[in-house]
């Protein structure tokens, strides 16, 4: 009996029938082992996965790059220690910052203080005899005449390009 198979096995016409039967049996199966694995969906998961990540670190480092940048660029264009001055009669102090195209210094916190006791001046009154705005010490019962901001803000500048400061206090 089992000459008799191995004989059908080793017929030309059965090796070939089988050859080919096997053949198909591989080009059929192996698209559905692919099928199950869905390795196309999971190159592409990967692919994804890969792209958004580098864009996140893409993103990441240009915005880390852009911050760093941004401040090195305000370190190196050193603030004006110019930031105290008399108006008339009004003491005032400001800070400095780069406007935002980040060329030029800008005034900013404005703010008037009592020349007699230091004390930070935000309110302001309408003098019914003069009809002008002033500051008012409530500290002190001082008052100063009220200059537009505007005004102040230019004045400083043009005081820094004529080399007009008066005196400085470190910021
Ligand atoms: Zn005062």
């Amino acid at each position: 009996m089992k000459d008799k198979i191995k004989k059908f096995f080793k017929h030309p016409l059965v090796v070939r029938v089988l050859g080919t039967l096997i053949a198909s049996l591989i080009l059929l199966v192996t698209p559905i082992v692919f099928g199950w694995f869905e390795l196309s969906d999971v190159l592409n998961a990967l692919k994804t996965a890969f792209v958004f990540e580098v864009q996140i670190w893409i993103v990441l480092s240009i915005l880390l790059l852009l911050a760093v940048g941004f401040l090195l660029v305000k370190h190196f264009k050193k603030t004006p220690n110019y930031t105290e001055d008399k108006f008339g009669k009004l003491n005032l102090m400001w800070r400095w910052d780069l406007e935002k195209n980040g060329e030029k210094w800008e005034v900013i916190n404005l703010f008037p203080y009592c020349s007699e006791c230091d004390m930070p001046m935000s309110e302001t009154f309408e003098d019914y005899d003069s009809g002008n705005e002033n500051y008012l010490c409530t500290n002190c019962d001082c008052c100063y005449y009220y200059i537009d901001p505007k005004i102040i803000k230019q004045k400083i500048l043009d005081n820094i390009k004529r080399g007009k400061i008066k005196k400085t206090r470190t910021s």
